[in-house]
């Protein structure tokens, strides 16, 4: 269990795992947190029979497998938050997207723990340009998607194995 400083007046406070939805309670102030899911979208980028993936070249996760997405930010619908963050990481922009999938997962963040994430999905079909990934401690590759499943121990989220297999049945449609 992992500790962190209360927002009003720092005591260190922990997480537990009971209540629903979770509280954590400031044993001091007694400033109550909401531990609700966080919201995240994702945008799987379909070229042919690939699938357009970032791979860390550094440690941590070095290696690992991701797809382009991150966390919802306020006020953005799920969509433009799908092409935010491929326009970030790759530079890429798609045109029409189809809803793909919700996967729940969660997301460790040190010195806090693991919060729960809900992952949303939109499908895209590759239009122009070369993904040039923004962060330099990726690369970005063209995958095949039938061949998905062999990369599963390098995946980064438990949840992309069901979305890839849900992205083969999309693609048969
Ligand atoms: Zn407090």
């Amino acid at each position: 269990m992992s500790g962190f400083p209360c927002p009003v007046c720092g005591r260190t406070v922990r997480r537990s795992a009971r209540g629903r939805p979770r509280k954590i309670v400031c044993p001091r102030c007694r400033y109550r947190l909401h531990d609700y899911p966080r919201p995240c979208a994702g945008m799987v980028v379909v070229k042919g029979d690939t699938t357009l993936m970032l791979v860390r070249a550094h440690e941590p996760r070095k290696g690992r497998l991701d797809t382009p997405g991150g966390f919802i930010e306020a006020g953005e619908s799920i969509e433009g938050a799908a092409r935010r963050e491929l326009l970030e990481e790759t530079g890429l922009r798609v045109g029409r997207v189809t809803w793909l999938g919700f996967y729940w997962d969660r997301y460790y963040l040190k010195g806090f723990g693991y919060l729960p994430t809900m992952n949303f999905y939109y499908l895209a079909r590759w239009r122009s340009g070369t993904p040039r990934p923004s962060d330099d401690a990726a690369t970005a590759t063209w995958m095949p998607i039938a061949a998905l499943h062999e990369q599963r121990a390098r995946f980064s989220w438990k949840h992309m194995d069901r979305l890839f297999r849900d992205v083969k049945r999309a693609m048969r449609r």
